[in-house]
């Protein structure tokens, strides 16, 4: 008997037909004798409208927020009658969505009154998403006779308060799977559990991030212990690049932990980027699957890094990004002045995702999202006030209109001549690299150039990926 982990996204959970698909492959899997924990997302697009109308009503906008809240309503009560037959679970559950939903509305009127939407409040907003779906999809589970039985995330998963992207707090979250999961899923029961959620020690409910299903997904896996950990989505798998940029992208059999951790932290919307870094330690096997087409295997993700044959395996992009370059001839010989401007960043809240510095030491340039970009800056010119008064550091400047690309492959450590291979290619389709860097790991390259370009060098790209992958 084995224990898998699967979670469903919001695709995969977006209508009646595909909750079937996921009641499918979830009772598939039971009739087998092996055992299920469910990670569920919010249905496709309501954690965008659940933002949107917060800042209506941040805003004065009280018919925006209502309509919105009708429409989610209806969309969920109609999901639960097209999936469950009528009685008494239909009418229970009917009424948790509808109770939640007046809830919602409630949020959204203190927010109306105060006109001021905190990270605190946005957190608790957003997660009715998930606390919706998750109520649903659990009845369709116990219509086709599943012991399906929905949960909270905040009751196992613990984090500090660093609302809309919290820090998991592990040893009290495994704790709490231990002690109030594990057990249910003895009795026979199929957890139904919303992703993305977590709480505070003090019951506060905070989020993930942007797309934290995933990792939510490998917490549970690994306090679990589960055999496997699946990621059902709306593709085959991981893809050579993003089948939306580029349509010849094909789907990727084998990718290691430290391949895909690269993959998802510079962009590769498939997978959060915090997902691997749970289950590295017990190498639980990770697989992302389409939940449309079920009969194929997916990807599978483990430690080993890779036959030689796939040199660049996947090329990726993130969009929405500002780069911060800090110069000046008094910099050179002077100590300390990378390790300040980093330490400014970190305290303005924001992320470096790429650092490349040039060896004349006269200037350093840096990437971080670009929703924090100016806060950096004008941090960064606080920092070194005086330098600048002294003509010792130039002003920082900001390009705001530019992307980071990346490839990404393990066979690429050792093997000569790749970058030379990228930035040849760039070169032929006359597109100017503005900064360069290679991550230690040696696993990946990546590179800032004017947003104009992305499509195209993406694509140009993608030629060394699709080269490298065998044909079946
Ligand atoms: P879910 O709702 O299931 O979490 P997401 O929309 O978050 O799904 O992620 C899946 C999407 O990621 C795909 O539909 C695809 O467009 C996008 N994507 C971007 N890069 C890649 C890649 N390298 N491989 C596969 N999918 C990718
Ligand atoms: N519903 C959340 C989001 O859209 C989390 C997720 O789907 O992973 O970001
Ligand atoms: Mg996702």
């Amino acid at each position: 008997m084995k224990l898998f982990t699967m979670k469903f996204g919001g695709t995969s959970v977006g209508s009646p037909e595909a909750i079937r698909q996921v009641v499918d492959i979830v009772q598939g899997t039971l009739e087998t004798g092996d055992r299920v924990i469910v990670i569920v997302s919010a249905m496709s697009r309501v954690t965008d409208s659940l933002i949107d109308a917060a800042r209506k009503a941040a805003s004065g906008n009280k018919w925006g927020y209502l309509s919105t809240a009708e429409a989610l309503r209806e969309r969920h009560i109609e999901t639960l009658q097209a999936l469950v037959p009528e009685g008494d679970d239909r009418d229970r559950t009917a009424a948790q969505v509808n109770a939640l939903i007046d809830d919602y509305v409630s949020v959204c009127n203190a927010i109306n009154i105060l006109g001021e939407l905190t990270p605190r409040i946005l957190d608790s907003i957003v997660s009715f998403g998930e606390r919706l779906s998750s109520r649903v999809i659990a009845a369709a589970m116990r219509a086709r006779s599943i012991q399906g039985q929905q949960y909270d995330a905040g009751q196992f998963v613990i984090t500090d308060d660093s609302y809309q992207s919290a820090n998991l707090l592990w040893n009290l979250t495994e704790a709490n799977i231990h002690n109030h999961l594990l057990p249910a899923l003895e009795n026979g029961v199929t957890p139904v559990i919303t992703g993305f959620i977590g709480q505070t020690r003090d019951g506060v409910v905070t989020t993930l991030g942007r797309g934290g299903s995933d990792y939510s997904g490998a917490i549970f896996a690994v306090a679990s212990d589960s055999d496997e950990l699946i990621i059902w989505t709306d593709v085959d798998g991981v893809m050579t690049t993003d089948p939306r940029i580029d349509k010849r992208a094909r789907v990727l059999p084998y990718v290691s932990y430290t391949e895909v951790g690269e993959l998802a932290f510079y962009g590769a919307k498939v997978l959060h980027p915090k997902t691997v870094q749970p289950i590295l330690d017990k190498e639980i096997p990770l697989r992302v699957r389409n939940t449309f087409n079920p009969a194929f295997e997916g990807t599978l993700i483990g430690p080993n890094s890779t036959p030689s044959a796939t040199v660049v395996k996947a090329v990726t992009a993130v969009r929405n990004v500002g780069l911060l370059t800090v110069s000046g001839r008094g910099m050179i010989g002077v100590p300390g002045i990378a390790g300040r401007a980093f330490l400014t960043t970190a305290k303005a809240g924001a992320n470096i995702l790429m650092i490349s510095q040039a060896s004349s030491e006269q200037s350093f340039c840096f990437v971080v999202m670009d929703d924090r970009s100016y806060a950096v800056k004008t941090a960064i010119e606080q920092e070194f006030e005086e330098e600048i008064a002294q003509r010792n550091i130039d002003q920082i400047e900001l390009l705001d209109d530019v992307v980071i690309i990346t490839v990404v492959g393990s066979g690429m450590r050792g093997t000569p001549g790749i970058a030379g291979r990228v930035f040849t290619v760039m070169g032929t389709q006359q597109i100017n690299v503005i900064a360069i860097a290679q991550g230690a790991s040696e696993c990946s390259i990546s590179f800032v150039i004017d947003e104009a370009n992305l499509e195209q060098a993406v694509i140009a790209l993608h030629e060394l990926a699709l080269e490298a992958v065998q044909p079946a």
